[in-house]
C-alpha cells in the first residue's frame, strides 16, 4: 500500500490534471466527507476524489527526477536531490528594506559533488523540528537551482519538503558520515564545528599573547586541499600542536570555525578543536609542489652550481654555525630592521631567528641559511624558547646548546643555491622549507628509483 499524499498535495495534482478549480474540488471532498459521517480524514476524502476523477497520485509519482549534484545547472526546477548533510549553519537573521526573516544554509553532499541549500523562514522550522544534525542523509524535494556569488545554491520550490533519513532510498553511494568533510572552496563566514581535510603549506612562527594578565601561544598556518588556500590560526594547547606540523603533512582539522580575516577566510581552531595527523582522508589531496605551483628537483650537493632555484635535497646535519641568532623583521615591509621599530615605516619590528647549519648528504657539505620557522625546525627551538633564554644566556651558548640537538638530524631542505655570502669560492642555500625527513616517503622513493632503474 503506498503511502498517501497530503490533501493539499492531492488538491493541486488534481487541478493540474483535471483544470478544474481549487474551490470545485475542495467542495467535493467536503462532500466526501459529509457521506462518510466524519470517518474519513481530510487526506482520505482527497485520495478517493482523486481515484474518481482518474488522476495519478502514487507517491512514485510524485517524485521528480532524483539528480545528482553533478548534473545540477542553474534554471532547473521541481528536482529532488538525495544528500548527505555536510554542514549545518547556524540560522540566522536578515534585514533588507522592508524584509526581515531568517535563513539557515546546508551543505550537501553527493559522490559527485557538494552544493549550498538555502532555507528562508518557516522552512527552517521544519527542520529545527526534526533537529537536522550533520552526517543526516536528507530528501530535499521539489527544490530550484539558483546561483549566488558565481556557484549554483539550492533552494525548496514552493511546496518544497525536506524528509530527513528517509526510507527505502539506496544511500550507499553516499559519502560515508565519518567521512563528511568540507572543501575549502565550501566554506563560508560564519559556519561553525566544520571538519577539513588538508596539507599543510607553511607554518608561521607560534607567537605569545595575553589575555586577562594570562600569557599564551597563538601560531597561524596555511593549509590547501586543490580546492582553495587559507589560513589556520590555533591558540593555547593547541598552537604547542600546531608548531609541530611541517609543510606537505597530511592533516584533518575536527571542530573548527571559519571568520573573516585581513586575508579572506580564516579557520579558527578553539578548544573543541582537534588537529588529526596523517587521517584516512575523504578524498585526493594534490602534493605540495602542485598546491605550491613551484616543482622541486632533488640534487645532491656535489651536483649544486650558483643560481639553481627550486632544488631540494636531503642531508644530515653536521655543523652549527655562529652567529646572532635573532634579527628584527618588520612585516609590513618584509624586510630586515634595525631595532623594535622599523627606520622605514615605524611600525613594530618582530624577533626573527636567522641560522646557517652545515648539511652533508654523503656526496658533498654545503651551508644551508635558514629564518624563521625553518631556523625553528632546524634548532629544534622555537622563537620565544630563544628570546627568553637570552635572558640568561647569548647567541653562542644557545647555539651550543642548540647543536647537541641538531647533530646527526636528517631533515628535506627546498631552496635556492647562491654563491656564499661571505666566501664566493663556496655555495650556500637559502632554505624556503625545511621539514623533518618522513622517513617512510624516502624509502618509498628510493625503492621507486630502484625499480625504474632496474626495468
Ligand atoms: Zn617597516
Amino acid at each position: 500500500m503506498p503511502k498517501l499524499l497530503d490533501a493539499r498535495t492531492i488538491i493541486k495534482r488534481i487541478v493540474k490534471e483535471t483544470g478544474k478549480n481549487e474551490q470545485e474540488i475542495k467542495e467535493l471532498i467536503e462532500e466526501k466527507k459529509k457521506k462518510f459521517a466524519g470517518l474519513l480524514t481530510e487526506d482520505g476524502a482527497a485520495f478517493m476524489v482523486a481515484k474518481e476523477l482518474n488522476v495519478d497520485i502514487e507517491i512514485k509519482a510524485e517524485q521528480a527526477e532524483v539528480v545528482k549534484i553533478a548534473n545540477l545547472s542553474a534554471g532547473m526546477r521541481n528536482i529532488d536531490l538525495l544528500a548527505r548533510v555536510l554542514h549545518v549553519q547556524a540560522p540566522r537573521k536578515f534585514e533588507k528594506g522592508a524584509r526581515k526573516g531568517r535563513y539557515c544554509r546546508l551543505l550537501l553532499g553527493d559522490e559527485t559533488g557538494e552544493i549550498t541549500l538555502t532555507l528562508w523562514n518557516n522552512d527552517i522550522k521544519k527542520i529545527e523540528k526534526k533537529k537536522l544534525e550533520r552526517g543526516a542523509v536528507i530528501l530535499a524535494k521539489n527544490c530550484y537551482v539558483g546561483t549566488f556569488n558565481g556557484k549554483l545554491t539550492l533552494a525548496l520550490g514552493f511546496n518544497g519538503e525536506i524528509i530527513v533519513e528517509p526510507k527505502g532510498v539506496d544511500t550507499s553511494t553516499l559519502p560515508k558520515p565519518e567521512r563528511v568533510a568540507i572543501k575549502l572552496a565550501d566554506l563560508s563566514e560564519g559556519m561553525q564545528n566544520i571538519d577539513v581535510f588538508a596539507r599543510v603549506l607553511r607554518v608561521f612562527e607560534m607567537r605569545e599573547f595575553e589575555h586577562s594578565g594570562e600569557k599564551a601561544n597563538v601560531i597561524r598556518f596555511e593549509i590547501a586541499d586543490g580546492t582553495a588556500c587559507m589560513q589556520a590560526v590555533a591558540w593555547r594547547d593547541l598552537a604547542e600542536k600546531a608548531n609541530k606540523l611541517y609543510a606537505g603533512e597530511l592533516i584533518k582539522i575536527e571542530g573548527a570555525n571559519v571568520k573573516s580575516g585581513l586575508k579572506g577566510l580564516e579557520l579558527h581552531l578553539d578548544w573543541r578543536s582537534r588537529i588529526i595527523e596523517e587521517p584516512v582522508v575523504a578524498f585526493k589531496i594534490p602534493e605540495l609542489s602542485e598546491l605550491l605551483g613551484t616543482k622541486y628537483t632533488r640534487k645532491r650537493i656535489s651536483e649544486l652550481q650558483a643560481g639553481m632555484q627550486n632544488i631540494e635535497l636531503v642531508g644530515e646535519i653536521v655543523d652549527v654555525m655562529k652567529g646572532n641568532l635573532v634579527y628584527y623583521f618588520c612585516p609590513t615591509c618584509k624586510e630586515k630592521a634595525s631595532g623594535e621599530t622599523c627606520d622605514r615605516c615605524g611600525n613594530k619590528t618582530r624577533p626573527r631567528l636567522v641560522t646557517t647549519i652545515m648539511l652533508d648528504d654523503g656526496s658533498s657539505t654545503i651551508a644551508c641559511t635558514m629564518f624563521g620557522k625553518q631556523a625553528e625546525l632546524a634548532l629544534c627551538m622555537t622563537t620565544i624558547d630563544v628570546l627568553n633564554k637570552f635572558r640568561e644566556k647569548d647567541a653562542q651558548e644557545i647555539i651550543e646548546e642548540a647543536r647537541k640537538r641538531a647533530l646527526g638530524r636528517t631533515i628535506l631542505v627546498r631552496g635556492n643555491v647562491k654563491e656564499h655570502s661571505l666566501n664566493p669560492d663556496e655555495l650556500e642555500i637559502i632554505a624556503s622549507e625545511a621539514t623533518p625527513i618522513n622517513k617512510s616517503a624516502e624509502i618509498e622513493r628510493v625503492l621507486r628509483g630502484l625499480s625504474e632503474t632496474s626495468s
